[in-house]
């Protein structure tokens, strides 16, 4: 595959991280696509092109395809909020449903949660 030389800049210079969820992302040259489709690396216009925003240094970052798809059209300040409130809330959920499992666990007197706790975010 042939990535966008912009996009392997932009990628390089943000440290490999999206720059909305500070994700990880995978080498845009690599040839097989990240285990986790969400962190496709992808160019997003801060200020959409449908917004009048312009393809141009400045109005490009790096982003995962998951942030880039959940953005659209929003404007940076909403989408960051909406993207924040959204992971930390399925961090609070993942944090409540492993304390439920350990209480489980416990009350069951094996000491292990019931199933395998994932650290997917
Ligand atoms: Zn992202």
């Amino acid at each position: 595959m042939r990535a966008n030389p912009v996009l392997v800049e932009l990628w390089r210079f943000q440290g490999h991280r999206c720059a909305y969820c500070g994700r990880m992302m995978p080498d845009p040259r690599a040839a097989i696509g990240p285990a986790d489709p969400t962190l496709k690396p992808t160019i997003d216009h801060v200020t959409p092109l449908s917004a009048g925003g312009r393809d141009v240094d400045g109005n490009r970052v790096a982003a995962c395809i998951g942030c880039n798809v959940l953005k659209g059209p929003l404007d940076v300040q909403t989408f960051i909020r909406l993207r924040w409130n959204k992971m930390l809330l399925n961090d609070a959920k993942n944090r409540i449903r492993l304390s439920q499992e350990s209480a489980a666990a416990n009350a069951r007197g094996d000491g292990r949660p019931a199933r395998t706790a994932d650290a997917r975010r």
